[in-house]
């Protein structure tokens, strides 16, 4: 089973559109595995951004649970807490919002 990119909702792997919205799925694996890659590339930037203003700068702490919140499992594991895995666009603003609340600490501290 794979899940809907628009509504998380679970879709069989053959099913060429969502049940539940009517998203085309055809192409989901692949593009799967693609998001995934760049969640994983942009995660680890924003790590490595946040590790680097430590330990003096208490801002890079926001930015690296913002790149940790990219990574596709820990979305999965949001899932398992709130019953279905947040959308990924949902997500990826969760992270921003982490980041962006990191520069502001960086930029006020
Ligand atoms: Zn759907």
């Amino acid at each position: 089973m794979s899940e809907c990119d628009s509504c998380g909702n679970d879709v069989g792997d053959e099913a060429d559109f969502c049940p539940a919205c009517g998203e085309p799925q055809h192409s989901d694996a692949k593009r799967q595995a693609i998001l995934g890659r760049v969640s994983y590339a942009v995660g680890f930037v924003f790590i490595v951004t946040g590790v680097s203003r430590l330990p003096g700068k208490l801002g890079g702490i926001p930015i690296i649970l913002g790149g940790i919140q990219l990574f596709p499992p820990m979305r999965q594991l949001l899932g398992r807490a709130l019953g279905r895995p947040p959308k990924i666009w949902a997500n990826a603003a969760l992270s921003l919002l982490l980041v962006v609340l990191g520069a502001v600490l960086l930029y006020l501290l």
